[in-house]
């Protein structure tokens, strides 16, 4: 692997590699860009094919959270850890431990949070070793389970694409279908029954779908045909890459608007979506409540606060959608540069006053 080049070209500021032999921890640390403050990103464990595999996960993820922080107006930069190993055999409370001294050894460059394969016990055991760590329990002072502020935040960039679209934010009477109904995706359901919205979903667990189809007026759908339901809005709250080539001609719907991360396969399905006219609502900019409850830690968690900063992503996105419309250009494109703009400009007054 040419590691210099790649770091250079993703615009990278820096790689580690740890190695810990009691526990047989390995694990990569990517820091993106720290313009903004310190990269914070999630610890994902996985089973990796090879080296090169988390190496490429642990760039993109890390790059994603620059972008996702600077467009939720964080002051954080992006960062990602990854461990190479079996979530549900390999895990260890040692590998956690021996995590949290690497950690603490980049002197708070990294703030590690809760990733695929980790859950907040494990952030309880990188707490023990550092204080860079958030996404800690509300038991012990923390801001506890972040989905209940990202289907809120999914709730307002519906109203906001709603305004958009029709100048009215009212999501009653609008038909939306949900791919995927756990932590997030049974929120959002609950939340639009209230506001009177009919409601279809799909989830290749079936509890989770007995859990939501069992109150009030929601239907099911098979996993597969979730995609060709007629409706205001498809909102995949599942995986990411569900935006495709082999999707998106079968979308019958004017809004794409949910949790998941990295919806779009590839930026070319964010122009597809564009040239059939369906509005894209950028997932990092929509599902970014999670993330801003999550961050609210380093100022002592208050969940008023929290609350309050999720309420103005329904803003962002509104602010997004219009450039993007006065621009002629993709939603997606719009994002990026909503957030490169902000990296840009708040990093030229820092460097100007760290220079005087
Ligand atoms: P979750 O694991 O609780 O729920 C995901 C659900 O999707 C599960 O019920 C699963 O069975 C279902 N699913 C998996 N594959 C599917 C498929 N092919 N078709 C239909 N359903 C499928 O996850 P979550 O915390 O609700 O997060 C959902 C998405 O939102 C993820 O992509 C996550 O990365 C993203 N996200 C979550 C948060 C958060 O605060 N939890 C914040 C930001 C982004």
């Amino acid at each position: 692997m040419d590691l210099f080049k790649k770091l250079k070209a993703s615009s990278h500021e820096q790689l580690v590699f740890f190695r810990e032999q009691i526990s047989h921890l390995r694990a990569i640390v990517a820091i993106h860009d720290t313009t903004l403050g310190p990269a914070i990103g999630g610890v994902r464990m996985w089973p990796y094919d090879s080296e090169e595999a988390a190496v490429e996960d642990a760039l993109r993820l890390s790059r994603a959270m620059t972008y996702k922080a600077a467009g939720a107006g964080l002051n954080f930069g992006g960062g990602q850890t990854v461990i190479i190993g079996d979530p549900r055999n390999d895990k260890t409370e040692a590998q956690f431990r021996a995590l949290g001294r690497f950690i603490d050894s980049l002197g708070g460059r990294y703030i590690a949070a809760e990733g695929v394969g980790t859950s907040f016990n494990d952030m309880d055991y990188i707490r023990m070793e550092t204080r860079y760590v958030m996404g800690i329990p509300s038991s012990r002072g923390g801001s506890g389970d972040p989905s209940p502020f990202c289907a809120v935040g999914i709730m307002g960039g519906l109203e906001a694409c709603r305004a958009f679209l029709t100048g009215s934010e009212s999501l009653e009477g609008i038909s939306v279908a949900v791919q995927g109904v756990g932590r997030v995706g049974s929120r959002l359901v609950e939340r639009l029954v209230a506001e009177g919205a009919s409601v279809t979903v799909a989830d290749i667990d079936p509890e989770a779908l007995s859990r939501v189809t069992s109150e009030g007026d929601v239907k099911a759908v098979g996993s597969d045909d979730i995609y060709g339901v007629k409706c205001d809005v498809f909102s995949p709250c599942a995986l990411g890459g569900v935006l495709n080539a082999r999707t998106i001609p079968r979308l019958k719907c004017k809004i794409v608007a949910g949790a998941a991360n990295n919806q779009l396969e590839h930026e070319a399905d964010g122009d597809d979506l564009h040239r059939r006219g369906i509005l894209y609502a950028p997932d990092y900019i929509i599902n970014a409540g999670g993330l801003i409850n999550v961050a609210e830690e380093i100022y002592g968690y208050d969940e008023e606060r929290a609350k309050r900063k999720t309420a103005a992503i329904k803003d962002v996105l509104l602010e997004v959608l219009t450039t993007a419309r006065k621009q002629g250009i993709p939603t997606h494109a719009a994002a990026d540069r909503f957030a490169e703009r902000r990296i840009e400009q708040v990093g030229r007054v820092r460097r100007s006053y760290d220079s005087a």
